[in-house]
């Protein structure tokens, strides 16, 4: 398996608990927008813990980055360590890999940090001006959740859709995404559906696309 040591150029919370690090790029490494690699901290103790994490650059950006939740409460985890590693810091980056891409116009459906395979692919679809035709929805639990909400409302503008979970936000949707709201937001069952979340929100909106005709081949999921 290969390994790359990078630096931490800048690094910097962009939610209360989702932080970004750009990182120096190694010669020669290339990814597709929605892949990701396994990532561990060049510190002694942490050099094996290796954690998936995607790309949200765009592939010709001179820097990688990385948008990374913390869990505080994940005991010695490794994100809990990132919270406290900054520019100068270094990662180990390995082999890239992952199933999702994109494939056609869709809609994106994202739970949480789920979203971040999205970044990398809105951002180059509005580089080689694709974003026509394409939905973005993402279910987080609040406003104060949602990972770099300006810069998709300026790309997405009606096509971003955001849910709330949690009760009260006033002036927002506060619920989950059910049959009943997926009728409202989507037209048409036949295009493609990119989900990308925990492992059941990935699986119950799957039942749902399927139950209302969407076709096994036009789901985009990280396998
Ligand atoms: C392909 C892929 C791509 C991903 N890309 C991203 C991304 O771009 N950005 C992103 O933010 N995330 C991403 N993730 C998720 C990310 O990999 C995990 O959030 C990360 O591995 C968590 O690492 P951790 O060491 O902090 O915690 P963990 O490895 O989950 O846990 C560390 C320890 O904390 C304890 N622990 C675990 N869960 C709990 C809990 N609920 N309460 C209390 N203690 C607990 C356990 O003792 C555990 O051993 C991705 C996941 C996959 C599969």
């Amino acid at each position: 398996m290969a390994e790359y040591v990078v630096k931490i150029i800048d690094a910097g919370f962009v939610t209360h608990d989702v932080k970004r690090f750009t990182i120096e790029r190694p010669d020669g490494y290339t990814f597709i927008p929605g892949q990701g690699t396994d990532v561990s901290i060049n510190l002694p103790n942490w050099r094996d813990k290796l954690r998936p994490f995607t790309f949200t650059n765009i592939p010709k950006a001179d820097y990688l980055e990385f948008m990374i939740k913390i869990y505080m409460d994940h005991k010695d985890g490794v994100t809990q360590m990132l919270s406290r590693i900054n520019a100068g810091g270094e990662l180990i980056l390995h082999d890239v890999f992952g199933a999702i891409q994109y494939k056609g116009p869709g809609v994106f459906i994202a739970g949480g940090a789920g979203v971040t395979p999205f970044i990398s692919i809105f951002r180059e679809l509005q580089r080689t001006k694709q974003l026509p035709g394409n939905k973005l929805i993402c279910s987080n639990k609040g406003p104060t959740d949602v990972i770099l909400n300006d810069e998709f409302q300026k790309m997405l503008k009606d096509n971003f859709i955001n849910i709330y979970t949690r009760q009260n936000n006033i002036g927002f949707l506060g619920r989950r995404i059910d049959r009943d709201f997926l009728v409202e937001h989507v037209s048409n069952f036949g295009q493609y559906f990119y989900v990308c979340g925990p492992d059941k929100f990935v699986s119950d909106i799957k039942a749902l696309l399927f139950d209302l005709g969407a076709e096994p081949e036009s789901l985009v999921i990280e396998k």
